[in-house]
């Protein structure tokens, strides 16, 4: 199993209030480097299969309907231990929670619009690039 890569989107909040641009600033100061990048919108059935270990938590139907709200840019990051860097870079799920000058700090409003989602697992960061990504897509 790969430990150097992670799968990450901005999402609907973060796109629609114009931080697409201070996020990806951020991501590439911090070292990662883009293997895979695209603008799209989910549908919720999309959304709903890429969330469905969640389907059991009360607040599933709320993330599907915000996550098919709007475009997202999704997005395969390489660096050496991405998974841990990169949640470290975010921060907290709750922004109310996350650490000064991360992700979620600095754009992020509330827990369930939290700007960005971020790989909690090598295991998890392919199936979640897989998701959205074909080799062809890769660079
Ligand atoms: P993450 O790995 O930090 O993104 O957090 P989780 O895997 O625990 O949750 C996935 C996503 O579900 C989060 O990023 C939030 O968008 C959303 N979420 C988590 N907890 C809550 C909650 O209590 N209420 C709502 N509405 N959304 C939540």
């Amino acid at each position: 199993m790969e430990n150097n890569k992670t799968f990450t989107m901005i999402k609907p909040d973060a796109v629609a209030n114009g931080h697409i641009g201070g996020i990806l600033e951020k991501i590439i100061k911090s070292g990662f480097k883009i293997v895979a990048m695209k603008y799209i919108s989910l549908s919720a059935e999309k959304a709903g299969e890429f969330y469905s270990v969640h389907k059991e938590r009360p607040f599933y139907k709320d993330l599907v309907a915000f996550m098919s709200s709007g475009p997202i840019v999704a997005a395969i990051l390489e660096k050496d231990n991405a998974i841990e860097d990169y949640r470290k870079l975010i921060g907290a799920t709750d922004p109310s929670k996350a650490e000064p000058g991360t992700i979620r700090n600095l754009f992020a409003k509330s827990i369930d619009a939290n700007a960005v989602h971020g790989s909690d697992s090598d295991e998890n960061a392919k199936i979640e690039g897989d998701f959205f990504f074909s080799a062809f897509e890769r660079f």
